[in-house]
């Protein structure tokens, strides 16, 4: 069921309905209010009635009602019949026509005494029923009823018109909420259909740029669309991301299987082996290989299925490590590397990977580094954290490039750094392995004078 009919029937109609039991509840409680004065009037009558007539140890019943009495009980006001113990009347008040049987034959067979409403002529009557016992051989039996009974057409007619009031009101109760529940129904969704609309234009045209309309006021409508609105942003980046990241791969691949192709190519054309050609095709095939790499990881790191170990690990050990490892850069580069300070500094996490992060840094710095430069090193401490410069006398990166640079696939200088193999993944993969180990990587650059990466990392005392 939808919200608009729920709100529109439903609740309409429940309101009535509790509406209409209500109207029920007051119809009765006035009805009896009204009613048990005459119950009373009417036994009061009867007992008076009885106790005046001549009925016991005889029984004789058909003499209980005689037209000289009924001035008494006034019979404009009051009916009476005397019937036996099978409902045959035999004496009833000169106002009651001779065909007429029991007032309330319902009560034959009633031990008890009791009223009950009935019509008679099309008028409505109350009737006190009193069972008749005598006891001719002192034994209790039952002889027959006295009925006495009076018009209640007037208060009949008062509960007649309450009823009619009543079942108006639930009627008009039901018919005002529908219409108003229309009406504000129809408001309320407003802005819920034009959410649908936008949202299916959206799917329909694969528009992630547009954005629902904001109303401006913040209430749960204009939450839920500001929240929506915040979804399409982020699936809109993630879209342009995964688009972009399509474009980038299949641009790095392409060049060196076009490399790979014409080498082949050139053999094959040529008939022989060629060393040279050979060596470029293990170069290509490298870097290949490493772009394959550096992707999976990146992809297994944001599936969050890349195991990281943690645990106390010696920093100064580990970049000590990484300059011995590529000490034999420095010569085919001609840059000199210079470890400059090592402070003994214990941090939680995975050596193997604060090693790949070192030397993400150490490569770049070097490879980017024109010869006869400098790479220096440095481990610090500053309050809490452990602080690693590397700093170089390279090329430096331009500001407007600085923000960019640890985005996948983002080079400063396309020629630049394809030329020295690298596929633009090295630094988002730097980056991501200072976050998992609670810290950030931060860079400053000035051109021509070098640039200086610092990793942050939270010490452990
Ligand atoms: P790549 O594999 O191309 O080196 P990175 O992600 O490691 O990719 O680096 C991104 C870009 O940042 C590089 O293309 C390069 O232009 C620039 N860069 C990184 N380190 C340095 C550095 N030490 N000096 C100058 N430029 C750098």
């Amino acid at each position: 069921m939808t919200i608009r009919l729920r709100l529109t029937v439903l609740y309409p109609a429940l309101l009535a309905a509790f509406f209409l039991g209500f109207s029920l509840l007051v119809y009765f409680v006035v009805r009896s209010t009204l009613i048990s004065p005459v119950d009373v009037a009417l036994e009061a009558a009867a007992v008076q009635k009885l106790s005046s007539a001549e009925l016991f140890p005889t029984g004789n019943i058909s003499q209980l009602i005689s037209p000289s009495e009924g001035a008494i009980l006034s019979p404009t006001n009051f009916f009476m019949v005397a019937a036996n113990a099978e409902g045959v009347v035999e004496s009833r008040s000169p106002n009651l026509l001779p065909s007429d049987a029991m007032l309330d034959s319902a009560a034959v067979g009633t031990v008890e005494p009791r009223y009950r409403t009935v019509t008679l002529r099309n008028t409505s009557l109350r009737v006190y029923t009193y069972p008749l016992y005598v006891q001719p051989d002192g034994e209790r039996v039952l002889r027959g009823y006295f009925q006495i009974a009076q018009s209640i057409e007037t208060i009949q007619e008062d509960l007649d018109f309450l009823l009619l009031i009543l079942f108006g009101a639930s009627i008009a109760v039901f018919f005002s909420f529908f219409l108003l529940g229309g009406w504000t129904t129809q408001e309320f969704l407003k802005p819920i259909q034009e959410i649908t609309a936008v949202a299916v234009q959206i799917s329909r045209a694969d528009d992630l740029g547009r954005r629902l309309p904001d109303s401006g006021q913040r209430d749960e409508i204009g939450r839920l669309a500001l929240a929506l609105n915040q979804t399409f942003e982020r699936l809109e980046k993630l879209f342009r991301a995964q688009q972009r990241l399509l474009a980038d791969v299949s641009h790095e691949l392409r060049t060196p299987l076009t490399t790979l192709r014409g080498n082949v190519d050139l053999m094959r054309h040529m008939g022989e082996y060629d060393r040279e050609a050979l060596d470029i095709m293990q170069d290509e095939l490298k870097r290949m290989t490493r772009l394959v790499g550096d992707l999976l990881l990146l992809a297994r790191a944001d599936g969050g299925s890349l195991p990281v170990m943690r645990h106390q690990v010696e920093l100064d050990t580990i970049l000590f490590d990484v300059y011995r490892q590529i000490q034999p850069m420095q010569a085919e580069y001609g840059v000199t590397v210079q470890l400059r300070e090592l402070t003994p500094t214990r941090v939680m996490g995975d050596p193997d990977r604060l090693k790949q992060l070192l030397l993400i840094l150490l490569d770049n710095a070097i490879q980017y580094t024109p010869q006869g430069g400098e790479v220096r090193l440095s481990l610090l401490h500053e309050g809490r954290e452990a602080l690693m410069h590397i700093s170089d006398t390279g090329p430096g990166i331009p500001a407007e490039h600085l923000p960019h640079i640890f985005e996948r696939f983002y080079r400063v200088e396309k020629a630049r750094t394809r030329a020295h193999g690298g596929s633009g993944l090295g630094l988002s993969i730097a980056k991501w392995i200072a976050e998992i180990h609670g810290g950030r990587i931060k860079v400053a650059s000035l051109v021509g004078q070098g640039s200086t990466f610092t990793i942050h990392l939270p010490r452990v005392e």
